[in-house]
């Protein structure tokens, strides 16, 4: 564990079994994952313990990971809404009163932190800036980096919801009859072919 980790909690929990828990669900305890723990911690504390938020990230990479792993919202059971925006941004909301707290890494002040400025910019190579170095620059700078406002949800509110199961003439698997007469896999051809060994 990070010895700057020692002192600290995060998510409810000791700064390094969030650094644990990253790295045995993500493979590594990747940066953009340990900022998403910062980023989740403070718009939490913020919301207030008494709201059960959902989540809406703006970016596919590392972020998801974060509200999976520290709030009890996932993609699989839709408390989650991924955006594939690329902003490193995510907002945790009342879903009663769509009100909640947008936090992101923000690059105005990453600039005075010049080690997670490089990483967030891609201004480095990888092996330039060793995960180490890295991870003891982002524990030690917490919420420096980041901003937050609070903000009020207007879209991207809906949990899915299946209403209807319909049976897909092409394949015979079930599947949503919104998407239209067929299945969307043999709409748009599928993104496999069979294996005949
Ligand atoms: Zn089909």
């Amino acid at each position: 564990m990070h010895a700057l980790a020692s002192d600290l909690k995060l998510c409810g929990r000791p700064a390094g079994r969030v650094l644990e828990e990253i790295e045995r669900f993500h493979g590594f305890p990747a940066p953009g994952v340990v900022i998403g723990a910062f980023m989740v911690d403070w718009a939490q504390e913020v919301i207030g313990p008494r709201v059960e938020a959902d989540a809406i990230v703006e970016t596919l990479r590392c972020l998801p990971d974060a509200v999976q792993l520290f709030t009890p919202c996932t993609l699989g059971n839709g408390w989650m809404k991924v955006l594939d925006w690329d902003r490193f941004a995510l907002t945790l909301y009342d879903r009663a009163t769509r009100r909640g707290y947008r936090v992101w890494l923000d690059a105005g002040k990453t600039a005075a932190h010049p080690a997670i400025h490089d990483w967030f910019l891609k201004r480095v190579p990888k092996d330039a800036l060793p995960l180490e170095i890295l991870l003891g620059r982002i524990l030690e700078a917490r919420r420096a980096v980041l901003s937050c406002r609070s903000v009020i949800v207007t879209d991207f509110l809906r949990r899915p919801k299946k209403d209807s199961i319909a049976i897909c003439p092409g394949c015979g698997e079930a599947f949503d009859p919104r998407a239209g007469d067929c299945c969307k896999g043999c709409l748009r051809g599928g993104y496999f072919k069979l294996d005949s060994a």
